[in-house]
């Protein structure tokens, strides 16, 4: 069992686990969100047809040499028609926007430039061929690529494989994860608050992690600190297709979990991580079912929900490295940190004059939960890093909350 591990290397034993989730097939209505598990090309091209892109009248430009031209009109087309007849020389056709271009309409003048008189129409402003004219195929054509597999569809990718004629879209299974917090100081939040207790957040925030990272959360009632119920509530977890669980696995007399995990024939991949905060950030399977031990403090537990169970939950979701995506910033203040570790610094992202600059939210304590909600992602300082000074370039990770889709 390796311990005291590198971050980058903890992150890569977790995602040697993940394997993509099944599909199924969903109705776009209920698409947003969901990860797509097959590339999705267009069927036909995007528009269809030649059409027009305003109301005004489909001309010959050749008949248009000098203005003003009159012109015989010869009928109208609308949009959800066909196109009619093809016009004839010395004759337009009045057009309203995303009818079809008949044949022979080299250019559309807009309403607005012409003047209407009985059965004629004078144009007044010479036309640009092709002016107005949506050409067939201008979005995509047939064949062309709309979204690859692990996208994860925003309401832009929604209109776009409406517009394809897709009324539904193969995306990935959402994964159900059990979430399970632990300790015998914990309350639930609504019920009165004895003497030496606190309330219980990590769950309540870990399920909503869960949920912007594209899973489904099941949340399971808070264990005592005892190896029974440790026990119960570990196998009930396992009964989803994988579980996080924060707290118990310190050097603490009642932390039991380590041991509880081992009866039930856990393999531990690695024990701690070379991090801070969450350094006792722990990664087991039981059987194939992954299991997160996340580190109970307030803030190390969202922290390392986002560096390790969100990084494993897009794998599985076909987007592995989704939330690798960062923010470039410069450094609004300069921070000082002990070598020998990775840092999960809490920033808030600001305009500073011209720049875009990065600030702590406050005191970085692994408890103090006001300066989680205050940042907008997290600043990862190397291992090897002392100090990054005031004006250097920065990278932060915008939080899973951020950037949900
Ligand atoms: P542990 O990892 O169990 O030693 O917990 C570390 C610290 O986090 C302790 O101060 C706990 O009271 C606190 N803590 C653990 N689990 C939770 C939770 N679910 N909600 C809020 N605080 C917690
Ligand atoms: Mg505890």
């Amino acid at each position: 069992m390796k311990s005291y591990i590198p971050v980058a290397e903890a992150l890569k034993i977790i995602l040697s686990h993940a394997r993509p989730a099944k599909e199924e097939l969903v109705k776009l209505e209920d698409a947003l969100g969901r990860y797509l598990a097959r590339d999705v090309a267009a069927l036909h091209p995007n528009p269809p047809s030649d059409n027009s892109a305003m109301d005004g009248y489909g001309v010959r430009v050749s008949d248009v040499k000098a203005v003003p031209a009159t012109l015989k009109v010869a009928g109208s087309v609308f949009a959800g028609q066909a196109p009619g007849k093809p016009i004839r020389r010395g004759e337009a056709i009045e057009i309203m926007t995303g009818a079809p271009i008949p044949e022979g309409v080299d250019a559309v003048i807009p309403v607005e430039e012409t003047e209407r008189c009985g059965t004629d129409v004078m144009v007044l402003k010479k036309p640009e061929p092709r002016q107005h004219i949506r050409k067939k195929g201008e979005d995509y054509e047939k064949g062309d690529l709309l979204a690859s597999r692990g996208t994860r569809l925003t309401p832009a990718h929604i209109a776009l494989m409406a517009s394809a004629g897709r009324g539904g879209v193969k995306a990935f299974r959402k994964p159900k994860i059990a979430v399970l917090s632990t300790g015998n100081e914990l309350v639930e939040p609504g019920r009165p608050l004895g003497r030496g207790k606190i309330y219980e957040s990590n769950s309540f925030g870990i399920c909503a992690q869960v949920e912007v990272s594209g899973g489904i959360p099941v949340k399971l009632k808070a264990a005592a600190d005892d190896p029974a119920v440790l026990r119960k509530a570990v196998l009930e977890g396992l009964k989803q297709d994988a579980l996080v669980v924060s707290g118990g696995i310190s050097m603490g007399k009642a932390d039991y979990l380590r041991e509880v995990m081992e009866g039930l024939g856990a393999r531990f991949h690695f024990v701690k991580v070379r991090q801070r905060p969450g350094n006792p950030m722990t990664f087991a399977t039981i059987g194939r079912k992954p299991v997160f031990l996340l580190p109970g403090n307030p803030v190390s537990a969202p922290l390392c929900f986002e560096i390790y169970v969100r990084g494993f939950l897009e794998a599985v979701l076909g987007n592995p490295g989704g939330s690798d995506d960062t923010m470039s910033c410069v450094m609004g203040e300069t921070i000082r940190v002990k070598k020998g570790k990775t840092y999960f610094l809490r920033v808030v992202v600001k305009r500073s004059g011209k720049e875009t600059a990065a600030f702590l939210t406050g005191p970085q304590g692994s408890g103090i939960l006001t300066s989680m909600s205050r940042a907008d992602g997290i600043l990862v300082v190397p291992e090897g890093s002392e100090e990054i000074t005031k004006g250097s370039v920065v990278a932060v990770r915008p939080f899973s909350w951020r950037t949900s889709c």
